[in-house]
């Protein structure tokens, strides 16, 4: 079973390592930016009122986002394994995912695995994100190029840099991890369960030491 927690500052490559999992572990994955971005995108009361944290590189309220998740978590395509990728972000946000696991649905994580990326990295790989409008596959203009620019390997849409991948709005996402989403490596520490891995080298040997901590 695999019911996991990926830790890691933006652009630490974490929804580059789920799409691997998610393939060949069969679990879902649960990313709350994702939810957030396909709220904005909709324009739904959620949308509307998460763009103005995201714009500015700030958290979304957490009573907001754990009301998404705890709805999330209750479907039935988690039942055989999730990867929570981007949640919790804040204390409250994990003592709530503890709560919710233990309390409504009777499991617990099996792995927390911490990304590892130090800054300087973090600027080059988030300005040179591209993302799929389509499908929402995630490239990089020279890490991670598509065959044809600006064009989806696997759906044929069109890729897009997200608003808050500017240089500005990322620096303030980065302080905001280390503010408050960096001490949840502490929080998970005496888990037993928490993993540390450098998300610094090949995409293909990053995940390989991923698979040798899923088994
Ligand atoms: P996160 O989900 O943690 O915010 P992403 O998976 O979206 O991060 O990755 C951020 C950017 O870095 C993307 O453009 C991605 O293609 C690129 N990237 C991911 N992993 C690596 C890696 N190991 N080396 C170089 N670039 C990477
Ligand atoms: P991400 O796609 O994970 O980089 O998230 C993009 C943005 O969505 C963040 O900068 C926040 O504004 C918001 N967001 C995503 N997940 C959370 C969360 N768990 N708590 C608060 N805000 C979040």
């Amino acid at each position: 079973m695999v019911n996991l927690v990926f830790l890691g500052p933006p652009g630490a490559g974490k929804g580059t390592q789920s799409s691997y999992i998610i393939n060949e572990y069969k679990v879902v994955q649960i990313s709350t930016g994702d939810i957030l971005r396909s709220a904005v995108k909709e324009g739904t009361e959620l949308g509307k009122m998460a763009k103005k944290y995201m714009d500015e590189g700030k958290l979304v309220p957490d009573d907001v986002i754990i009301g998404i998740v705890r709805e999330r978590l209750k479907q039935d395509d988690c039942k055989n394994g999730f990867i929570l990728d981007g949640f919790p972000r804040t204390i409250p946000q994990a003592v709530s995912l503890d709560a919710m696991l233990k309390d409504d649905l009777n499991i617990s994580l099996t792995h927390i695995i911490s990304l590892e990326v130090d800054d300087n990295l973090i600027m080059e790989r988030l300005t040179g994100r591209r993302t799929c409008k389509g499908c929402g596959k995630v490239y990089h203009i020279k890490y991670n190029p598509p065959k044809k620019e600006g064009v989806c390997d696997d759906c044929g849409g069109e890729l897009y840099q997200r608003d808050d991948d500017k240089e500005e709005t990322i620096a303030k996402r980065l302080k905001v991890y280390h503010e408050q989403t960096s001490a949840l490596k502490d929080y998970y520490k005496n888990s037993g369960k928490l993993y540390v891995v450098d998300g610094v080298g090949e995409v293909g040997d990053i995940y390989r030491k991923i698979k040798e901590i899923l088994g």
